[in-house]
């Protein structure tokens, strides 16, 4: 099979579509809608019929079923056009380095950014690929434009090739999920598909169905404040009682810089300080609810713990849900799962199924009626200037969402 994924994924990081946490828009940010309209017309250039943008930027389209059989379902394909926050996504200029030879690759506008086969065992797999890396300023936007451009060129490949019996695919575009936003507008019922498939995740193979559980929590002590020069034996500081809390968490465990795999952590990230009252917010992490929970109380029973002696102080504590592992939802489709397998074997790869220290806009899916599990679409190094991809890789993506298409009617009756 070949596909056209290359000069789809040029086209589409040429647009700086880069999320802003601080807007709130839908998208957060005019680029993405630039983005969502070219996919408009490549859509109906498909000659799709159905292609639709809302109000919130969401594109959708439909592949008529081509099957002669009558219960196949409809399944969906989905990835995101945004990039991150975190990382310049304007005036990308994407580098093709042909027929990869295992050479460092230093990009050009920034010499100290370097790309070393040694360090990085993905890319020292990919000896003999196109590589397409940024110029050294920027991000390059794999993350997720090689999914988006996967689901394009697999969507050609469908219509170029209608002896391919499949049902009704869906596909949609998304923007924000780099903000977390990504599912908050995301129309299920209209979707209309049984499952779905995020294309937003790493190397050749990977398959995705377990992702982190998240809370948010915050503590937020009160203190005692009067003025510090007639404060003995009556002033409180909110700042030495945060301090204490920060200092009391545990050194070797339960930290992100001290887990890995299927270990939770409690991780405090921001700090909003005042003598008379300091809030501390935590990412709660784990993949169970139970994991969570212990996190929580050990959190509270060490706040309680720290303004124990002081009697004017006190500690509020608050815990918001942020998403649930996935995996809860997904265990009850394993065919879901299994058909996913199956096309990566059928694309002659090895499924590589790893938890995600993270969410994707699929755990909030799966919660919302749409059971969705991620796949692979060649993003490495995301959010960093030293993200690159592979075309071999990307097209792998777009066959394997081919033989998905085949595979659940197959299945069917
Ligand atoms: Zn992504």
């Amino acid at each position: 099979m070949t596909f056209s994924t290359l000069e789809r994924f040029l086209r589409y990081v040429a647009i700086d579509t880069r999320a802003d946490d601080a807007s709130s828009s839908c998208p957060s940010t005019p680029g993405q809608l630039v983005l969502m309209r070219v996919l408009v017309n490549d859509l109906t250039a498909l000659g799709l019929a159905d292609v639709s943008m809302d109000e919130h930027g969401y594109v959708m389209a439909t592949v008529p079923a081509t099957t002669a059989k009558a219960h196949v379902p409809t399944i969906g394909f989905v990835a995101h056009v945004d990039t991150s926050p975190e990382m310049p996504g304007k005036d990308v200029a994407p580098i093709v380095h042909e027929r990869y030879d295992g050479r460092d690759l230093v990009l050009p506008d920034d010499p100290t950014a370097v790309l070393r086969p040694a360090e990085d065992a993905a890319l020292a797999a990919c000896l003999g690929h196109d590589i397409v890396t940024a110029s050294g300023l920027t991000l390059l936007g794999a993350d997720d434009k090689a999914g988006v451009a996967a689901i394009m060129a697999a969507v050609e490949y469908l219509v170029a090739h209608p002896e391919i019996a499949h049902g009704t695919v869906r596909v949609c575009f998304t923007p924000d999920e780099e903000i977390g936003r990504g599912a908050d507008h995301f129309d299920v019922g209209r979707f209309g598909a049984i499952c779905a498939y995020t294309l937003d995740g790493g190397g050749a193979g990977e398959l995705e169905w377990e992702s982190f559980s998240a809370d948010a929590m915050t503590v937020t002590f009160k203190g005692f404040n009067t003025h510090p020069g007639y404060a003995r034996g009556r002033m409180v500081n909110a700042i030495k009682l945060a301090a204490d809390l920060i200092h009391r968490l545990p050194a070797d465990t339960l930290s992100p810089e001290t887990t890995a795999d299927y270990e939770g952590y409690v991780h405090p990230y921001v700090i909003d300080a005042s003598v008379d009252r300091t809030a501390v917010r935590l990412l709660i992490r784990d993949f169970t609810v139970a994991g969570l929970e212990a996190k929580e109380a050990m959190i509270e029973e060490l706040a309680r713990a720290v303004v124990a002696p002081y009697p004017q102080a006190s500690v509020e504590l608050r815990i918001t849900e942020s998403y649930r592992n996935m995996r809860d939802i997904l265990e009850g489709y394993p065919e879901v799962i299994e058909c996913a397998r199956e096309a990566i074997r059928r694309t002659g790869l090895t499924p590589i199924e790893r938890p995600i220290r993270g969410g994707t806009d699929g755990s909030r899916l799966s919660f919302m009626g749409l059971p969705t599990p991620n796949l692979f679409a060649s993003e490495h190094n995301f959010h960093s200037r030293l993200e690159w991809t592979s075309v071999q890789e990307m097209n792998q993506a777009a066959e394997t969402i081919v033989h998905l298409c085949r595979i659940w009617e197959e299945r069917s009756t």
